[in-house]
């Protein structure tokens, strides 16, 4: 099958942690990914070890976005940060508001995702394709969901190309929001962000965070299921792939994996529906 393919990695701390990413990425570049995209820790936390990784996917010869919050960042640095990435050949973003952690600092001069999409346009003109995040079960601290969605909206028409969603496991959820946002006048590609399932705790940890809906019989079975970490895996697995089966049918425009850093439950989706 011919569906556009994309992977998330995250910057790694050491240098051991960046040797193991690379072998990571040359087992998933077998997939042939229409991109690679790497996260940025809010407030630029991460801005050296994301850059760094943006350069070698690039170097590796395969298209790479580097992901870019803007959450308590000025003007100037964030106009400094862009001139970085396109003297680097960087041609994607995904552009954020982020989340600061607690106790972090001032807001800075950007509010919102669309602030800073806004501003990139006004700045750069067309030099980068711009991904924005989108949110079928809702971000956590929308209003509501009716904001959520123009909100969203507002984020497009100030200038995205496409969004990536957050992950999620009932379908339903990413169909009704892709109707919802069309109505809304949004009609770029909006890609399901799929979270491979392979550590429960880590899972739930984050789907707690984030907003995002584990059903009740998928939190069920992992509960049953313990540290038996095989059990996890092999549940995981049939889980995420019918997930993706169901969207590829529907017709989606891609889909991105949130790696975790990892090969084998993304090959093993990727080997399974035939991508
Ligand atoms: C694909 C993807 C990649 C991600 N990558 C990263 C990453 O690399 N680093 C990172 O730190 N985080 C990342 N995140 C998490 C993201 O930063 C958080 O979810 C963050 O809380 C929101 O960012 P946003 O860009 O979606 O914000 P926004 O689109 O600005 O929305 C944030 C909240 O504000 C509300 N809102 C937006 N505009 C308005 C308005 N005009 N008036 C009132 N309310 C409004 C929205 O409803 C929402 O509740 C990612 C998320 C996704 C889905």
């Amino acid at each position: 099958m011919t569906l556009p393919i994309s992977f998330e990695f995250f910057p790694t701390k050491t240098e051991e942690g960046a040797a193991k990413l690379r072998l990571v990425r040359q087992e998933l570049y077998a997939l042939k990914p229409e991109f690679c995209s790497v996260t940025f820790g809010a407030g630029g936390s991460t801005q050296s070890g994301t850059f760094a990784a943006v350069g070698e996917i690039l170097a590796e010869g395969v298209d790479a976005a580097s992901h870019f919050s803007c959450v308590g960042a000025t003007k100037s640095l964030v106009r400094e940060q862009l001139a970085t990435l396109r003297a680097m050949g960087v041609k994607r973003l995904v552009a954020l508001r982020g989340d600061l952690p607690s106790g972090y600092g001032a807001a800075g001069e950007f509010h919102y995702a669309s602030d800073l999409v806004e501003f990139i346009r006004a700045e750069t003109g067309d030099a980068f394709h711009i991904e924005v995040a989108a949110y079928p079960e809702i971000h956590p601290q929308a209003k509501s969901a009716e904001a959520d969605l123009q909100a969203f909206a507002t984020k497009v028409k100030a200038g995205a190309n496409s969004a990536i969603t957050q992950y999620f496991f009932n379908s339903d959820a990413y169909f009704r929001f892709v109707d919802d946002a069309f109505a809304l006048g949004v009609d770029v590609p909006v890609v399901p962000g799929i979270m491979p399932i392979s550590n429960s705790t880590q899972l739930m940890r984050f789907s707690d965070a984030c907003g995002a809906e584990i059903p009740r019989w998928i939190r069920l079975r992992l509960q049953g299921f313990g540290d038996d970490t095989a059990s996890i895996k092999s549940f995981g697995l049939d889980v995420i792939t019918d997930l993706c089966d169901q969207l590829s049918m529907a017709g989606v425009p891609g889909i991105h994996f949130y790696s975790m850093n990892q090969s084998a439950a993304t090959l093993e989706i990727c080997r399974r529906l035939h991508f």
